[in-house]
């Protein structure tokens, strides 16, 4: 197989932060970045020399995308497969449309998980009220989430009894939704893996994340945890990677439960917050990463140089105040990524802070402390 090397068009479908930085590590190679998203505020159109504002359902937007790139990939899940099948037409799309298709709805990509032998926690997937009722009786406390469109813990329901259960299911609105026993975590990872147009395969070191109220706050690298866990949580990786047979990068959010199981919580088969840190961590970053495998370039090294974290900077940041990122820059080694979005609701990812250490506290330390002057804190 011949690479797209540098000078070609790599075309995103998605500008939001994913797809902007995807975009600066593409031009960074020497390609060309052409981006399609329905905002025409899209924090990812600064990098793109074609920008078409357009819905994710616009398969003549998407088959224009593809006339005028060499390539295809995407940085959201939630696109339909006719639209990826239209820009297939035009050029090769990596991932393809059956592995974002398996992985974009959630009781979908469970029961791909699920028939594959994945380990999951207890679940039920459910299409009414009375039958989201039963599973919260059988299950006991749970969370209830839509199977499409949720992110950062939107449509999603903590539940305590089948009472409960019956409401989420209409609050929720959504047609179909996955009722998940709610687990005792110890600690939550993800694991990133890239799988190139050559079939070349390379699993990061994983990631521990913390999140608060289903949202990601901040994720270290490496983890600290017990190698032997580590070396299972990427074996798992690399095999839902291979399973799915997806081309560019699939992360894997796993938990460990306090009784020491290891589970798939959920799959995204794009650049993922919880690997902000590779740009800091590692010889390749997870966006430089995805340029080279949707390329058929050569994968680049994924062993940590040096420990890493990001702490996310939300909307939050700006309520009621304007948040200091100079001072946050007065922190040795810490760096300000902001993604240029105009408007700052609470919960909105804003942007991130990212430092590094000689160990993984310290690495932690350094963007907490950055946050704390970001939020204008002495
Ligand atoms: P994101 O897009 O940010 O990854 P999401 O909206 O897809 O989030 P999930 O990954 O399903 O949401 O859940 C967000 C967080 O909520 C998890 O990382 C975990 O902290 C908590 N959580 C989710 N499911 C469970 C569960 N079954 N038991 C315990 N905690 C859970
Ligand atoms: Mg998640």
């Amino acid at each position: 197989m011949n690479p797209i090397l540098p000078g070609a068009a790599i075309g995103i479908l998605g500008g939001g932060q994913l797809g902007r930085m995807t975009g600066f590590a593409a031009r960074t190679l020497g390609y060309d970045v052409h981006i399609l998203d329905p905002d025409p505020k899209a924090p990812g159109f600064a990098v793109a020399s074609l920008a078409i504002t357009a819905p994710f359902d616009d398969e003549i937007a998407a088959a224009r995308l593809a006339e005028h790139s060499k390539v295809v990939t995407l940085e959201i899940e939630q696109v339909s497969t006719v639209t990826i099948e239209a820009a297939a037409r035009f050029a090769p799309t990596r991932p393809g449309a059956t592995a974002v298709y398996t992985v974009q709805e959630r009781g979908r990509q469970k029961a791909f998980l699920a028939a594959n032998g994945f380990p999951l926690g207890d679940f039920a997937t459910v299409d009414n009220a009375d039958d989201c009722a039963a599973a919260v009786q059988r299950l006991g406390r749970s969370i209830v989430k839509a199977t499409m469109g949720g992110y950062d813990g939107r449509g999603q329901v903590r539940v305590a009894s089948a009472e409960d259960g019956r409401r989420a299911f209409s609050t929720i609105g959504a047609q179909r939704c996955v009722v998940e026993q709610f687990l005792d975590l110890e600690v939550e990872l993800s694991v990133l893996v890239a799988r190139s147009a050559t079939g070349e395969v390379k699993a990061y070191p994983p990631s521990r994340n913390h999140h608060e109220a289903g949202i990601l706050v901040w994720a270290v690298t490496p983890t600290g945890l017990d190698p032997q866990l580590e070396q299972r949580a990427r074996e798992l990786a690399l095999g839902i990677a291979e399973a799915l047979g997806i081309v560019g990068l699939l992360a894997v959010e796993m938990f460990v439960t306090r009784d020491g199981r290891l589970l798939v919580n959920e799959l995204a088969p794009r650049p993922h917050n919880t690997y902000h840190h590779s740009e800091r961590a590692v010889a390749t970053s997870q966006f430089e990463q995805l340029v080279r495998a949707v390329c058929g370039l050569p994968l680049g090294d994924t062993s940590i140089v040096r420990p890493a974290a990001i702490h996310n900077v939300l909307g939050d940041c700006w309520e009621g105040r304007t948040p200091d990122p100079a001072a946050a820059l007065t922190v040795p080694r810490a760096r300000v990524h902001l993604y240029g979005k105009a408007s700052a609701r609470p919960g909105r990812k804003m942007g991130h802070l990212s430092g590094c250490g000689d160990t993984p506290e310290e690495a932690l330390h350094v963007v907490q402390e950055s946050f704390r002057r970001f939020n204008g804190l002495p």
